[in-house]
């Protein structure tokens, strides 16, 4: 049995106990049931079952009466819960009440129904709507979180501080939009910075460059002149020194004109076999006072268009490191080959090698691993800054293998 059936049950019963009582009561509350919902399903009808008080449902009022449980009946597709009940006046009188009790599933099943609607469409249907107006929402701002993400990242991989923060389209105007515009303006002023400080690195090594042709040109009259050997070795100094100045500023001229895009590359067919020849000839003498041999295995008809000055620079620096940071009696080799339009240049020695603590800082400006032995050859690490960047100037890549104790191979590819 179910709540509904209980519920009439149990208001037909009460109807029935007071009627016996006081019935003239019990009609008049249940008239009046606007403010007793006691008896709200209940009516009363004579023994003939004709309506006397209560709810009248006419449909219902034609459905005969039936003692007995609690029953459902359909009228006009409607369906009812139908509890009867007869009343009689007296035990073993044939005279009395029927008291009848009535619920329409219907309206009950409504609610319930109502109510499945709300738990299984709207409620969801709201959370769905939430969950995509959210969903929309945090997209628009991780877009704008994306794209400075992606800003920063393509600024440190591509050493590109030109880069932007890319808009997003009419975004709202929030603390992100906020933040994006900010940042793009302190790139601004970084760019700017950076800008500036090339500027006056090229402007700084323009202006020494008379001074030290100078100095040298009249270092070397001196050393022409010396009249004993104390002015000879001051004379001597002079020149060695304004050699290594001169050497500086070039490389840092060559440096800052290719931080600003303003190193032209003058590309021709250059013979790599030539040019490794014309390197080893000049280090012929450094070389010679360590023991060090210096070899080139260069295959025929190597040839890559590229800057002839620019790449001599190139071998002369990786050549010259590898007979000063080379062993006595030690060997340098040199070697080119050129296969599926691909050329690669290796230099390689038996020398003193690069720990690993510093291989990858060996490419960096005014980098030296051992400042005191460099010093007696005037390094002063603008060699490899140099290499890498008129590599890179070619589109080409380099990279460097290394063992301490046993030596060092640096491998072009052009
Ligand atoms: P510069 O080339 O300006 O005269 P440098 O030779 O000291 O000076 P880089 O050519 O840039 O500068 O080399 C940087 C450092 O890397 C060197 O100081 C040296 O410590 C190390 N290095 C370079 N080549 C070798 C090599 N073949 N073997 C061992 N160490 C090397
Ligand atoms: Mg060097």
């Amino acid at each position: 049995m179910d709540n509904m059936e209980k519920d009439i049950i149990l208001q037909v019963a009460q109807v029935s106990e007071k009627i016996g009582k006081r019935q003239e009561d019990v009609f008049y509350s249940i008239d009046n049931n606007d403010n007793n919902k006691e008896f709200k399903n209940v009516s009363i009808y004579n023994a003939n079952g004709e309506y006397i008080v209560g709810q009248y449902i006419y449909d219902i009022a034609n459905i005969e009466f039936k003692e007995g449980r609690p029953r459902r009946e359909t009228v006009d597709g409607k369906d009812y819960i139908v509890y009867d009940m007869f009343k009689r006046s007296a035990p073993g009188e044939s005279s009395g009440f029927w008291i009848r009790g009535v619920e329409s599933v219907n309206s009950v099943m409504f609610l319930w129904q109502s109510a499945f609607i709300i738990i299984l469409v709207i409620i969801p249907l709201i959370l769905l709507l939430t969950a995509l107006g959210g969903y929309y929402i945090t997209k628009k701002a991780f877009l704008t979180v994306n794209n400075i993400i992606k800003t920063a990242n393509d600024i440190s991989a591509q050493n590109d501080i030109s880069r932007r923060i890319e808009m997003v389209p009419n975004a709202k105007k929030d603390e992100l939009q906020h933040l994006s515009v900010t940042l793009n303006k302190m790139l601004d002023k970084i760019e700017n910075l950076i800008v500036q400080e090339k500027q006056f690195t090229s402007d700084a090594s323009h202006e020494l460059r008379t001074p030290i042709s100078v100095i040298l040109a009249q270092g070397e009259y001196l050393l022409d002149i010396a009249a004993d050997e104390k002015e000879k070795e001051l004379a001597q100094n002079i020149v060695a020194k304004a050699n290594q100045m001169s050497k500086l500023v070039s490389r840092l001229l060559i440096l800052s004109r290719i931080d600003q895009n303003r190193q032209r590359l003058v590309k021709e067919q250059v013979d790599i076999g030539v040019l490794v020849d014309i390197a080893i000839d000049s280090m012929r003498e450094l070389a010679a006072q360590k023991h060090i041999s210096l070899s080139a295995n260069v295959s025929d008809g190597t040839v890559v268009d590229a800057d002839e000055s620019l790449l001599l620079s190139v071998l002369t620096n990786l050549i010259s490191n590898a007979v000063k940071y080379g062993k006595e009696f030690g060997y340098v080799e040199v070697a080119a080959s050129k296969a599926e339009g691909t050329t690669v240049i290796t230099v390689k020695d038996n020398g003193i090698g690069i720990a690993k603590e510093h291989i990858d800082k060996i490419w960096r400006r005014f980098y030296r691993v051992d400042d005191v032995r460099n010093d007696e050859y005037g390094s002063c690490g603008l060699g490899l800054a140099m290499v890498k960047s008129i590599i890179k100037l070619h589109g080409g890549t380099i990279s460097v293998k290394s063992e301490p104790g046993k030596g060092t191979e640096f491998r072009i590819t052009l």
